[in-house]
């Protein structure tokens, strides 16, 4: 951009009448327009709740923790901003009210409030603007900073945070500000209408504390037409052109499409006096293209305690979505829960998979069907991919049924044991707090030559996430490699086990490490690509196998 001094132009998005209306992924869809027409672009979420992070918080109330490179915990949007814009965030792009008020309180007693009552307005509005611009001054000169503000209009903590913005647009203008408000227009079947009341309602609310709307995203389950438009433009203060249907779609990775077909980009750009080219899709819209028509499939297993709340996988879901694309199938996901294996046995639910995929996890329920159903898989040559927790698992299973250490297990589960194969790393044996103490972050890990990771990632040294306190016990390491369990990746300094293969069996691989987290839709992560290629594999002998059984010995296919 070529004004004298840079002003960064901030887009806010903002969410009512319900939540889960899907304003991470519409955030995240903006940004991926704007970038692919050559502007830099940052994007972070702010969140109303007092937690500090989410880190605390149980996946069944909040979904997955998304950790990032520098060990944030963050809120599972900040996964779909990394993967539309194909960007690495860090810590300051993801603020919650617990954040602010806990740096405020730690400078009221320190006595930097020089005798000042402090107050919302202005010093917790002042410090949410203080961070709303440290993406600006962190990211250097960025073109577009997208703020998603958590919740919906109206909730009580969210006030602050739309004030401030209100006063955002009053500091740096209305031309390098705009105001999307994402609402819904559900329909209504006895009456066979889509109803625009809701969103009258929610527009209504920002309006009365300040905020007029720009652009209004609208979910509905069909387009609105142009009288639906003309009209929720003529209540709600909107040009009808600023009114954008954001319908329900199969892949969320389509919904940049959608925007971009009906100008929501040009829309944006204009408004805030962007110059740029048209968008560079090609390469989304052929991704998107082989998600919606692949030419294979394949169906793995996922055994874990959170069976029926998907959003605490996420992340592993749209890895497998990513490494769909790049071995042109489907991957199927089913869910079976840890305990519906120890009743049942690993046979009845496994035997009929390509795959199976033990995620991460906390706390004893389900380890015990979840190390029957490594075993069975392990025994059975069908593909594995055990993911920190996972990981744990297999080395365990391995362990008791390969080396025959009878009840071998983890310190996280019992204190007394006679072979803790997998133990409380040593800095974590002081530990009393629970937020942000585990071992978070990117490290690096180096890999072994001749291992089924090397050759995935094509390379001796990596990066990885990870969200943990337990770790492959080092005394065992010996006895357990003897036995034929492979050590393929570790800390550069050896003393971290940070991947276990068994070369013996077709693909079988453990990580301590989260790769759901670097997977990107157009870069599929290179251990989720090759677990999905082994899952292919399989399944063609399977079927092959299957074929050749009498009628009433096959499986379903
Ligand atoms: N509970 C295990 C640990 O703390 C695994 C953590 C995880 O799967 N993220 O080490």
């Amino acid at each position: 951009m070529s004004e004298a001094k840079h002003q960064s132009k901030y887009i806010f998005v903002t969410g009512g009448v319900v939540s889960a209306l899907g304003k991470g992924i519409a955030s995240a869809s903006i940004g991926l327009l704007l970038k692919s027409r050559g502007l830099s672009v940052t994007i972070q979420k702010f969140d109303p709740y007092l937690n500090v992070d989410p880190g605390t918080m149980n996946p069944f109330q909040h979904g997955e923790v998304f950790v990032l490179d520098d060990g944030a915990e963050t809120d599972l949007d900040l996964g779909h901003y990394e993967r539309f814009l194909s960007e690495n965030l860090a810590q300051r792009h993801n603020v919650t009210s617990g954040r602010v008020y806990e740096t405020i309180i730690q400078r009221e007693r320190r006595g930097d409030y020089l005798g000042a009552t402090v107050q919302v307005i202005p010093h917790v509005t002042n410090e949410i603007k203080s961070r709303l611009r440290m993406a600006e001054s962190k990211n250097g000169e960025v073109d577009v900073i997208i703020t998603e503000i958590g919740g919906t209009v109206g909730d009580i903590e969210g006030q602050p945070f739309l004030e401030a913005i209100r006063q955002m647009r009053l500091e740096v203008g209305d031309g390098n500000t705009l105001f999307i408000h994402l609402t819904l227009v559900p329909y209504i079947a006895s009456a066979g209408e889509l109803k625009t009341k809701p969103t009258q309602h929610s527009v209504k609310q920002l309006r009365e504390i300040g905020i007029q709307p720009d652009v209004l995203l609208c979910r509905s389950p069909e387009p609105l037409d142009a009288s639906v438009k003309e009209k929720i433009g003529l209540f709600c203060n909107v040009p009808p052109a600023a009114v954008i249907s954001a319908i329900d779609v199969e892949s969320i990775y389509e919904v940049p499409l959608h925007f971009n077909r009906q100008g929501l980009d040009d829309l944006i750009c204009s408004k805030l006096g962007l110059s740029c080219p048209p968008p560079e899709l090609a390469a989304w819209e052929k991704m998107v293209a082989k998600i919606m028509h692949p030419a294979k499939n394949v169906t793995i297993a996922i055994v874990g305690k959170y069976v029926n709340l998907h959003d605490a996988y996420k992340s592993i879901i749209e890895s497998f979505v990513h490494a769909g694309v790049e071995n042109d199938c489907r991957v199927e996901t089913v869910w079976i829960s840890s305990e519906d294996i120890r009743r049942d046995g690993a046979g009845k639910f496994l035997d009929s998979v390509d795959g199976l995929l033990i995620p991460g996890g906390f706390g004893e329920r389900g380890v015990e069907g979840k190390i029957e159903a490594i075993r069975f898989v392990r025994e059975h040559k069908i593909p594995f991919l055990g993911i920190c927790l996972g990981m744990q698992c297999a080395v365990i299973e391995f362990a008791r049924n390969v080396c025959n250490l009878t009840d071998a297990h983890s310190h996280e589960f019992h204190r007394e044991l006679p072979y803790p194969v997998i133990s409380l790393m040593a800095d974590q044996k002081s530990v009393t707090d629970m937020g942000g103490t585990m071992r978070l972050g990117a490290y690096p890990c180096v890999l072994t030559p001749s291992s089924k990771s090397y050759h995935a990632y094509g390379k001796t040294q990596v990066s990885e996430r990870h969200r943990h306190r337990y770790e492959f016990n080092n005394e065992f390491r010996e006895q357990l490699e003897a036995a034929g369990l492979k050590v393929a990746g570790q800390s550069p300094d050896e003393r971290l086990v940070e991947i276990i293969e068994v070369p013996a069996h077709p693909w079988f691989v453990g990580v301590q490490f989260h790769p759901e987290l670097k997977s990107r839709p157009t870069k599929a992560h290179p251990l989720f690509r090759e677990f999905v290629r082994a899952a292919v594999d399989y399944r063609e002998k399977r079927l092959v196998r299957n074929v050749t059984k009498p009628e009433n010995e096959r499986k379903l296919s």
